[in-house]
């Protein structure tokens, strides 16, 4: 129980209480509580925890009378029924265990120390395998209204813009499609969506502390609470605390000499959907355009020394960007002189822990398994762990064989993803002029003797389905 709940003192001057428009006057329900706009932000906290649940109980009313959706009883449509889970992070992990979790029957909460869902992020490549999540969880068509379809990936030497090699994408429609998205479109869309599916979002909860125990987990929050919950999934990202939880302090991770800079330009006019990657000495710098069309997501990677903070949040000044990029031809001088606003990130490596849980804390995406952006899955594999997860937890009574079964199902797929990723790097940023020569051509022979052929040996990453018995 959460103690927040058991509060009994309320001062109840600032909570109105309203009927859901739709229900009034059809049979008796309960009330939902309304903030008044008067009420102190402290006070807020303890409304929002009572209204949510109000809202649960109507919920789980007007589903258990909604013939379409079945009895609430049937525990083979949703065996999660009455399962209480608590999630901590509202990043896209976090977000797509939540609606997976709840469309099983689970009751499901969210804790998210951001206050608002706000546009944090920029671009990022959803290839079909995660598609198929997006897909299974009612979500394929709205990701396909705001987010282009990827028509092709074309290498390319950074000079001039010559094209070393071109991977026809058309064929990933029918595995699940390859997106261009914002990230903040696929927050929005889970969010709403989990919340449609009664999962209760919480923001501006900072968790501070986890301890991990047999028969439940201890979160204690920032602003000096505590509560126990039964199971709690740690989505926090990156360096976060849930990790440390389950097996002590972490290695430290390896900066790999690499800096990201992200980046969104405003386009006179819509582009073709193609994603670019422009090959230098030591860096590149691939754009696709995300929305309408008319917005290029950059992503600039450059080799150095000087080590930068990981994180979405690091601005730094355009004119960097600007200057180290300043050799690059083709369309890369007109989209540098458009920035306006760049953040900067550094790459670091991070080791795939080999446990995954304890008790009842679990970890997903990249809480666990952080990775370089050179193969752009990190939030594929995010979405594919949520799936993966909800399946095991739906196959078994037992908590613990469900945390050991999922751990099974994921570990060797994320290790491989990872190290395909980090050996990634090496092969855009070649600067021996001899050997980057023949490296090109040999692209470029392999791309006209057998097309495709570059693409399948990825098939392993993008055919494979975790929406067809991954318990
Ligand atoms: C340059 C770059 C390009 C990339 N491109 C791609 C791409 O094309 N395709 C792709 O699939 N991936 C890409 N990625 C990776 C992708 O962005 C991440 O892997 C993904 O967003 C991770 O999602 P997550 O939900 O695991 O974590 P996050 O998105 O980090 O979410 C964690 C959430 O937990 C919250 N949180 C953390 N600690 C606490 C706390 N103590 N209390 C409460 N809340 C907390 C945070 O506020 C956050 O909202 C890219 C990454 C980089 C750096």
């Amino acid at each position: 129980m959460w103690p927040f709940l058991a509060r009994a003192a309320l001062p109840l001057r600032y909570v109105r209480r309203a009927r859901p428009a739709t229900m009034r006057g059809l049979f008796p329900v309960p009330q939902i509580p309304q903030i008044r706009r008067d009420a102190p932000r402290a006070l807020s906290q303890d409304v929002l925890a009572l209204r949510g649940a109000a809202e649960e109980k109507v919920k789980t009313m007007v589903s258990g009378l909604n013939y379409l959706d079945g009895p609430v009883a049937d525990r083979a449509a949703k065996p999660l029924l009455g399962r209480a889970i608590t999630i901590l992070g509202a990043g896209i992990g976090g977000l797509t265990a939540a609606l997976a979790l709840a469309r099983r029957g689970a009751q499901v909460t969210v804790l998210e120390q951001a206050e608002a869902l706000r546009e944090v992020g920029a671009g990022i490549q959803v290839s079909p395998n995660a598609m198929r999540v997006l897909w299974a969880l009612g979500l394929g068509e709205a990701i396909g209204a705001c987010a282009p379809a990827a028509a092709s990936v074309t290498l390319r030497d950074y000079a001039g813009g010559r094209e070393v090699a071109h991977l026809d994408l058309a064929g990933m429609a029918e595995l699940g499609g390859y997106r261009l998205v914002h990230r903040a479109d696929l927050v929005a869309e889970l969010a709403q969506a989990a919340q449609a599916a009664g999962v209760r979002l919480r923001l501006g909860v900072t968790v501070s502390a986890v301890q991990a125990g047999a028969a439940g987990v201890r979160l204690d929050f920032a602003d000096g609470g505590y509560a126990t919950a039964p199971l709690v999934i740690g989505a926090d990202g990156v360096r976060g605390l849930a990790r440390s939880a389950i097996s002590g302090r972490a290695p430290e991770p390896a900066f790999t000499g690499q800096v990201a800079w992200r980046a969104l330009v405003p386009l006179p006019t819509p582009v073709e959907p193609r994603v670019q990657v422009m090959m230098g000495k030591g860096q590149h710098l691939v754009c696709y355009p995300l929305r309408d069309r008319r917005v290029m997501n950059l992503v600039a990677v450059q080799e150095r020394a000087d080590w930068a903070p990981e994180g979405w949040h690091h601005e730094d000044d355009p004119d960097n960007l600007r200057a180290a990029f300043a050799d690059f031809g083709g369309p890369v001088p007109d989209l540098l002189a458009r920035v306006k606003q760049v953040n900067l990130w550094g790459l670091f490596r991070h080791e795939v822990p080999d446990q995954w849980a304890r008790g009842r804390l679990v970890l997903l995406g990249d809480a666990v398994h952080p990775t370089l952006p050179f193969l752009a899955q990190g939030a594929c594999m995010a979405m594919e762990d949520a799936w993966v997860l909800a399946e095991c937890l739906s196959a078994r009574e037992d908590i613990s064989a469900a945390l050991t079964a999922y751990q099974s199902a994921r570990l060797a797929r994320c290790r491989r993803i990872v190290a395909a990723a980090n050996s990634n790097a090496w092969a855009y940023h070649l600067r021996m002029p001899g050997f980057r020569q023949a490296a090109h051509l040999a692209l470029r022979l392999g791309d006209s003797l057998a097309p495709g052929a570059a693409l399948r040996r990825f098939d392993w990453l993008y055919r494979h389905d975790v929406t067809v018995g991954s318990a």
